[in-house]
């Protein structure tokens, strides 16, 4: 059968005898079709590149991530062309079918409701990629990861920041680098959800009382030090593991379950989903707005 993503890796894995497929599901959403495998590996990813290492991990709005070594990963094409042309859509479709009328929808709405859940399912998938392919180079070039806990479910129900967290999927790259990480000896560390990473500043560790969401640019009212927001909060968070080798007391949990409660994921030798596109079937309530 032929599929739009390369199998080849699992094929190759299976005719060496490294892989084994266990199960195959097979879904249809929103006009395409799924097929995800369940496969056995037996893995040897080799550590990573630098282990020495540390890099803190900054999810961002305009882009991806910012990455403590100054790194800005820009979003995938894909999902800001994707997002361009929802936005174009939601106007479009902005006017409903009045419904005390019995007025029937028109042909056209109904095109442009259906190009609109295409779109959706296009944009959660842009950027599940994205995080993949940023979770993978992550662990395979530094020996600790450090991300961010924050309380999701707690942001979304604030109603200007929904879309923003929502958005960047900060429980996704959890998820994908702890998993990862196992494979390869690398850290992951959570920071506390409490810890200020926004508005500390990474030059003197002054604390700032109050920075608005709008304040793109971090400026140190004791040192002086002028700094992009996210890069700032990035170099805190790499400040934690270098804090946390040195002392014993550190607000920084090791390797603690995410958030959300799901089966713990085997690390080595275990199963795991196969394609990038498995796996989305328990994902499909994620927040896609
Ligand atoms: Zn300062």
């Amino acid at each position: 059968m032929r599929t739009h993503e390369s199998t080849r890796k699992l094929a190759r894995r299976i005719e060496l005898g490294t892989a084994t497929i266990r199960s195959a599901t097979v879904s249809f959403r929103s006009g395409r079709w799924f097929v995800s495998f369940s496969v056995k590996i037996d893995r040897d990813d080799p550590p990573p590149q630098q282990p020495d290492s540390a890099v803190g991990v900054d999810l961002g709005i305009k882009s991806l991530a910012v990455l403590s070594t100054g790194e800005v990963v820009p979003n995938p094409r894909r999902l800001e062309l994707a997002q361009r042309e929802l936005c174009r859509l939601q106007r479009q479709a902005s006017r409903r079918p009045d419904k005390r009328t019995k007025q029937k929808p028109s042909k056209r709405w109904r095109r442009t409701q259906a190009r609109i859940a295409k779109l959706h399912a296009e944009i959660a998938n842009a950027r599940r990629d994205g995080l993949h392919k940023l979770s993978t180079r992550l662990v395979a070039e530094h020996g600790a990861v450090v991300l961010e806990d924050l309380n999701v479910r707690a942001m979304m129900s604030n109603r200007r920041l929904a879309r923003h967290v929502a958005g960047v999927g900060m429980g996704e790259l959890r998820r994908q680098v702890e998993y990862t990480a196992a494979w390869r000896g690398v850290h992951t560390h959570v920071a506390s959800r409490w810890y200020p990473s926004s508005k500390t500043c990474s030059g003197c560790g002054a604390v700032k009382t109050k920075l608005r969401l709008s304040e793109r640019v971090y400026q140190c009212e004791h040192c002086g030090m002028v700094l992009d927001r996210d890069l700032n909060a990035a170099r805190n968070l790499t400040a934690l593991v270098e804090r946390d080798t040195s002392s014993a007391s550190c607000v920084v949990r090791l390797n603690e379950p995410a958030g959300n409660p799901r089966k713990p994921t085997p690390g080595g030798n275990g199963y795991r989903h196969g394609k990038a596109h498995a796996g989305q079937r328990q994902r499909s309530n994620a927040p896609t707005r």
